[in-house]
Parts: C-alpha cells; sequence; structure tokens
C-alpha cells in the first residue's frame, strides 16, 4: 500500500532516526523517557533481518552517543523470528550483546498469539546473561497471561504490561473492555508487589486513577514504576504525569514501514481517525 507519511505523523516521530530525534529531545526536556522503535515486521528473507539488527545496533550506538534518554523496543519478527527461532536468537543475542557493551535496554514487544510462547521462550533464554538489560511485554487480554505472569514474576524480569493491540479470537482472548480492564488490574497489581520496577502502558484514565489510589493506599513510590504511552496520544497528560513525579516513558516509533502499525492506532479507536484527519488540516 502506498499511503502518503503525512497521515501518519500523528503516531509516526519521522522516516529516520534523524527526524525523530529532535521529538525525543523535547520528551527528555520535559522529564519524560522514551522508548524509540523502528518500525517493521515480519521480515522473511535473511539478507532484510540482518539488515534490521544492524539498523537496530547502529540505533543504540546513536542513542548512546547524542546522549537521548531512551531505550529501544524491538519486534522479533523483524529479526528473523518467521525464518527460524535459532536464527533470531542468534540475532537477537548479537543486539543485545552491542547493548551490554553500551549500558543499553532492549525491550521485545509483545506480537500476535502465534508468537507468545516462541518469545516468552527466547526472553527467558537470553534473560540469564542480559537480565539488566532486556524486558518483556505481556498482554492483559490473553487468557494465558494469568500462567505466563507468575512465571515471569518469579524470574524478576522487567516487565511492560499492556491491554493488547492484535486481534484475537475469543478462545484465546477477552473481548470486552470491562473484562480487559479487569484483568489489567489483577496484573499490574502482582507487578507492583512482585517485581521491582513494572511498566504500565495504557491511555486509560480508569486503569491510570486506578493506578495512582491503589499505589497511594499501599504505600507504593512513585518511584517504584513507570507509566508508558505512545507517541502522539495524551502528550499534556504525559507532561502532567512527568511534572507531578510519575515516572514516565514515551514509546516513539519511526521508520519508512510505518503502515501496520498506522493501521493497529486506527483500529482500536475510532478518535484516532479524527487525530488523523485533524493533522491534514492543520499545517
Ligand atoms: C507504551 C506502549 C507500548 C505498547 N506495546 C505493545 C506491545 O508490545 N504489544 C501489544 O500488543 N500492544 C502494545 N501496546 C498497545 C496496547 O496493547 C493497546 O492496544 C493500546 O495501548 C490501547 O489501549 P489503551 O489501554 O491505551 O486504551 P484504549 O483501550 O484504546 O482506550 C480506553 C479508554 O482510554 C481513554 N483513551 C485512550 N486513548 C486516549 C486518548 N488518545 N486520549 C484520551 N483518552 C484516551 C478513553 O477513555 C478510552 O475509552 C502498547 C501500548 C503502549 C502505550
Amino acid at each position: 500500500m502506498n499511503l502518503p507519511f503525512v497521515l501518519a505523523k500523528r503516531f509516526v516521530a519521522g522516516e529516520s532516526f534523524e527526524e525523530a530525534a529532535p521529538k525525543v529531545n523535547d520528551l527528555n526536556n520535559n522529564k519524560i523517557k522514551v522508548t524509540l522503535d523502528l518500525l517493521g515486521e515480519n521480515v522473511t528473507d535473511k539478507s532484510m533481518a540482518d539488515e534490521t539488527v544492524d539498523n537496530y545496533i547502529n540505533l543504540i550506538n546513536s542513542i548512546h552517543d547524542s546522549k537521548l534518554d531512551s531505550t529501544i523496543s524491538i519486534k522479533l519478527t523483524m529479526m528473523g523470528l518467521d525464518i527460524s527461532e535459532s536464527y533470531c536468537r542468534d540475532n537477537l543475542l548479537r543486539l543485545l550483546d552491542e547493548a551490554k557493551k553500551l549500558d543499553q535496554f532492549v525491550r521485545i514487544d509483545m506480537e500476535g498469539s502465534d508468537y507468545t510462547q516462541v518469545t516468552i521462550d527466547l526472553f527467558k533464554d537470553v534473560f540469564k546473561s542480559f537480565d539488566k538489560h532486556v524486558g518483556i511485554v505481556i498482554q492483559a487480554y490473553l487468557h494465558r497471561t494469568e500462567n505466563d505472569i507468575n512465571e515471569l514474576e518469579e524470574l524478576g524480569a522487567d516487565v511492560r504490561l499492556c491491554k493488547g493491540a492484535y486481534k484475537e479470537p475469543e478462545r484465546i482472548a477477552l473481548q470486552n473492555m470491562p473484562d480487559i480492564r479487569d484483568a489489567f488490574i489483577k496484573y499490574t497489581r502482582i507487578l507492583l508487589n512482585k517485581t521491582p520496577y513494572p511498566r504500565i502502558a495504557t491511555h486509560d484514565d480508569e486503569l491510570i486513577n486506578w493506578l495512582m489510589e491503589y499505589t497511594q493506599d499501599n504505600d507504593i513510590s512513585q518511584a517504584r514504576y513507570e507509566i508508558q504511552m505512545l507517541y502522539g496520544l495524551r502528550e499534556e497528560t504525559m507532561k502532567r504525569l512527568a511534572q507531578n513525579g510519575y515516572n514516565t516513558r514515551v514509546y516513539v516509533p519511526y521508520g519508512t514501514m510505518w503502515v501496520p502499525y498506522f493501521k493497529r492506532r486506527l483500529m482500536e479507536r475510532k478518535e484516532n481517525i479524527w487525530f488523523v484527519l485533524s493533522t491534514l488540516f492543520k499545517d
């Protein structure tokens, strides 16, 4: 599909690191940390997967050199997971070696349910050697998260909790928002009580308000967790949270392969379609 980038610019910080970097800098100046995501998924060609790993390695070097306060988020299907698990593992190890050398952190995003088990397996495998440099994502809507979260909490993993962005059938995932919110709250409680520093990723006021009340009522300091949101959404809210002493991080996607990410943002909330249309008439 050949869509013009102007459509995506509300949610995507640019098509190159150079375009995204000033936006990261602005966020950092507002006490908001960043995780940079070089967009793309489902690479089936080895030369493209190798190039992606090189690009990720360049990215952590650029972050290091420009002293931006940013980690990176990656997708295993961009590193050859569809080609083979062992090839993807080698690529992940190559990236994590560099991350460790530069004292950087790599978050493995969670993709559709076909990849959940293999993503968790690979994470557990590399966590043994790279515990401070690698984290994972858990999706509250999946039925299996009930078990996965206990396993990850016992390991002491660094977990980002989100609702889940992929369309999944009823046998695999909760379908109704009240059920997904209940699950999100249940898992946030577990992460707050049993892991050192959970990352709570949502734009949902009901969940953010619950989080604030719960942590206050249970004497859980603001320093013990982080609130994460996506670039282009709720920027004022994030600034306010940061000013009020909450640890905040914005997920900043960039790159030329922005179409699938952009489509997920449009699908999950009809207001996002208005956002996009309004940008067309703004500048
Ligand atoms: C940092 C981050 C990383 C993520 N990583 C992953 C990942 O690795 N894998 C994955 O599957 N998914 C990921 N997601 C996406 C996530 O799973 C959800 O699809 C997405 O966040 C939408 O759910 P929500 O809870 O934010 O709000 P929604 O369920 O979209 O909305 C719930 C309510 O929140 C409020 N709200 C939402 N957006 C806005 C807004 N812009 N302005 C005002 N109010 C709003 C509204 O009241 C709305 O009714 C990530 C999300 C974030 C924030």
